[in-house]
């Protein structure tokens, strides 16, 4: 998903060359492979959008699988871009990286200040381990290598899977299916209490690119004592606002239960932004209007979806 739109939103650069590969041309958890690619092409800049990511149950089921393949992914890319002598990187985090009890919203000093999500710890211990990475090669070798932190990301492209999805393209799944079957009742994961902020993944797409056009000496002005940022709408909302809005979207009229039998997660998850807003960076996409998109995406896809 995230790849997928910083492709679309370099596409029409006449100053970008794009080189993609997909899974199956180039497997970014083995090392070797990652180094003939670096080796081979004359690559300037690399975006690290590819993840192993999911939901509250995809990363509670999986806990080795989303250390170790983020970790690989992680230090595969760095390590290589720097072997290779690529002096531009840009890795995308996440705001799983801060304490599960971080101050509201989340300051970028919050980092390493209290215990993770248990949710999601191994996969934010291996974001941190990225993040940290790219700090080292900075100090260490002069590299440019940043990083952002991105809140909870949704749009074209997303896992629609009604285990392993995130909560957004889970329900819009599920309370579609549930509105076009006449079900009675849909079941939503916890108690609809945490609050979560949700950006659409063009957005963020666009904050990769005015992340990555700025010079040393204007990025220095607001990284003052941290190396890496947040980027996020800078609002939240609780998920059984999230529902609500799902409900209205997908015509669903049955009855709704909260099964608090199943975790909540992290009770608030809200970035502080007031440093990418300060570099000249905007959200563009309201929620609403995002769910719309998204559902048409998902809507003109039915049927391919797992
Ligand atoms: P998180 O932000 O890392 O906690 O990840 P998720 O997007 O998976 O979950 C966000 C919140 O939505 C949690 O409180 C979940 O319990 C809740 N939730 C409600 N229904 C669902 C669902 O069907 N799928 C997922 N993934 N989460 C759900």
């Amino acid at each position: 998903m995230v790849g997928s739109a910083i492709v679309r939103a370099l596409r029409h650069d006449d100053d970008v060359e794009l080189v993609v590969r997909s899974r199956s041309e180039l497997d970014l958890a083995r090392q070797e492979e990652v180094e003939a690619f670096f080796r081979d092409e004359r690559i300037d800049e690399v975006h690290v959008a590819a993840a192993r990511v999911g939901g509250i149950s995809a990363n509670d089921r999986l806990p080795a699988d989303f250390i170790r393949e983020n970790l690989a992914i992680a230090c595969n890319l760095v390590g290589a871009a720097h072997d290779a002598g690529i002096d531009r990187l840009l890795f995308l985090g996440s705001s799983c990286v801060y304490p599960r009890l971080a101050p509201q919203p989340i300051p970028e000093e919050a980092l390493l200040t209290g215990p993770l999500e248990p949710t999601n710890e191994p996969y934010a211990i291996a974001k941190i381990a990225g993040l940290k990475l790219c700090e080292a090669f900075r100090r260490q070798h002069g590299r440019r290598y940043r990083s952002l932190m991105p809140t909870n990301l949704y749009g074209p492209g997303d896992n629609f899977s009604l285990e392993d999805g995130h909560v957004l393209p889970a329900l819009l799944r599920r309370f579609h299916e549930a509105a076009a079957s006449g079900a009675e009742e849909v079941v939503v994961w916890g108690t609809g209490s945490p609050l979560r902020e949700f950006m659409h993944v063009d957005d963020l797409a666009a904050a990769c690119r005015t992340v990555m056009a700025l010079p040393d000496e204007r990025w220095d002005t607001v990284m003052t004592g941290i190396n890496h940022l947040n980027v996020g709408t800078g609002e939240d909302c609780s998920i059984r606002h999230l529902v609500d809005e799902i409900v209205a979207l997908t015509g669903y009229a049955g009855r709704i239960r909260y099964d608090s039998a199943k975790p909540d997660g992290t009770p608030r998850k809200l970035l502080d932004v007031s440093r990418i807003r300060a570099l000249g960076w905007a959200p563009g996409i309201p929620l609403r209007e995002g769910l719309r998109t998204t559902y048409a995406w998902y809507r003109d896809r039915e049927g391919d979806a797992s």
